[in-house]
């Protein structure tokens, strides 16, 4: 809840009939990866059509600015920018035309090696509409569908360029591709609708459309999805896996399953884990709505400690997002939760929250569960330390954002005014996903990075 901001979500679908209307309710499930923009383009057998905006996919893509669009193939986007600016020049899907036909692009992630691809590309006299690295990628497959006969072969030329995270729907001239980096650190997966497949980030889209999961994406694949068949160009050689630990922890819907696990029940045994490695004697266990919320269960279920909400979200309170500053914002949060003074009154609380990167909502919420006449407000976190920056398309970029960074637990604790603070463990976080530790991403809890960034530690050295 008091988490940062995500960078983007994606979606791509064919079908025997109109994918526009599914593109859109697509997008409306996966709007908390993004809410700065939201666009889709449509290949109508002839000519691609892109709709997109700055605004919310309800603001953006609703029933007027659709209703001239239709087609059986699409791609779709919802974004919160982290290479880029915020201006609507970079709302996607990014369009290119290229000699095979239109590539539109849809981008969840961040390249690491962008800088390093823009200033080469300059070099040789390229010059670029916007400044998001999801342009270089349409740039780079336009280069190499220039040199290749087979889409295949330019999205597989196009990757051996290209460092850091990428799940990327694409269409080339109508037909659709959906891309995983090799180390499948954002999630895509695919689904199967009467007459048609998906790709999005998130497989809570499909249940919202009746679409069957079908499987992840794997790290490293290439699939082209058909209405009826899906074919897939796996990497040769191993596969160095690390998925973001985040999203498990954080980003995702509750109702999604990601690489094979749950989110919902992640989230529920981590706070199990926590309930086993920081005890409190308490009256109850309360979540901050709505990320903390299967945490809390978790910990109640273990410990005993009955289960209570505490808090009621202002859900009409304006959006957070769009304030100009982090203080604007952390105030915006705080005015967005009322305490329930019967609940809490006398009661010796502890909350649990999914992370902290600054402390300063946590510290607001304690204050306010104090003034609501808490006897005593523990905290625990379902998420270790930050300590490192995301160069992966999370907002966390620098290590000055991170109070783990510059205190103790201690000190944090008494910076928010708790009575307690305990994190999950890394281990205890590990336990919970039920996923080997080689295979996560942990780099900005351990400093450990799965691919080579300048200045940091590479996991593989
Ligand atoms: Fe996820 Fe953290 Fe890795 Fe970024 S650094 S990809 S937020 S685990």
């Amino acid at each position: 809840m008091a988490g940062p901001k995500h960078s983007c979500g994606v979606v791509g679908m064919n079908a025997t009939y109109n994918v526009v209307p599914s593109l859109q309710r697509a997008l409306l499930v996966i709007q908390h990866r993004g809410q700065e923009s939201a666009g889709l383009s449509v290949f109508d057998g002839k000519y691609v059509q892109t709709i997109k905006n700055n605004g919310l996919v309800d603001a953006v893509l609703n029933e007027n600015s659709l209703r001239s669009i239709s087609g059986n193939c699409g791609v779709g986007h919802v974004r919160y920018s982290t290479t880029g600016s915020h201006g609507a020049i970079n709302a996607q899907p990014l369009t290119v035309q290229s000699v095979k036909g239109t590539v539109a692009i849809a981008h969840n992630g961040d390249i690491t090696n962008y800088h390093a691809l823009r200033e080469n590309y300059f070099k040789q006299g390229w010059s670029f509409l916007t400044d998001s690295d999801s342009e270089i990628i349409a740039r780079i497959l336009s280069k190499h569908l220039y040199s290749t006969d087979e889409p295949f072969a330019a999205i597989r030329e196009m990757m051996s360029e290209l460092d850091g995270a990428y799940a990327l729907a694409i269409m080339i001239n109508g037909r659709l591709f959906g891309v995983r980096d090799p180390h499948g650190i954002r999630p895509l997966c695919i689904g199967k609708t009467e007459g048609g497949h998906i790709i999005v980030s998130e497989s809570a889209a499909l249940i919202s459309l009746g679409a069957e999961f079908v499987r992840d994406v794997e790290p490293g694949e290439i699939v082209e999805i058909k209405d009826d068949i899906i074919l897939s160009d796996k990497p040769k050689g191993p596969i160095n896996k690390a998925h973001c630990m985040f999203e498990w922890t954080y980003f995702a819907r509750p109702d999604s399953v990601m690489d094979g696990r749950c989110v919902y029940d992640v989230r529920k045994k981590i706070g199990i884990i926590l309930a086993r490695e920081a005890p409190a004697d308490v009256d109850l266990v309360m979540p901050i709505p709505d990320s903390g919320r299967a945490h809390a269960i978790g910990y109640s279920v273990e410990s005993g400690v009955p289960y209570e909400e505490g808090f009621m979200k202002n859900r009409f309170v304006g959006r957070t997002f769009i304030l100009p500053d982090q203080s604007a914002r952390e105030n915006a949060v705080a005015m967005k939760m009322n305490p329930i003074r019967s609940t809490i009154e006398g009661k010796r609380i502890l909350i649990v929250d999914d992370s902290i990167v600054r402390g300063t909502t946590l510290m607001k919420l304690i204050k306010l569960l104090r003034s609501a006449g808490a006897k005593e407000v523990h905290v625990r976190i379902g998420c270790p330390p930050v300590i490192a920056p995301c160069y992966y398309g999370v907002d966390m970029k620098t290590r000055d954002q991170f109070i783990a960074c510059t205190h103790t637990v201690d000190q944090i604790r008494q910076s928010i005014g708790a009575d307690s603070l305990a994190y999950i463990s890394i281990d205890g976080l590990v336990e919970a996903l039920e996923i080997p530790k080689e295979d996560l991403c942990l780099a900005c809890v351990d400093g450990i990075y799965p691919t080579r960034i300048d200045g940091e530690k590479y996991r593989y050295d």
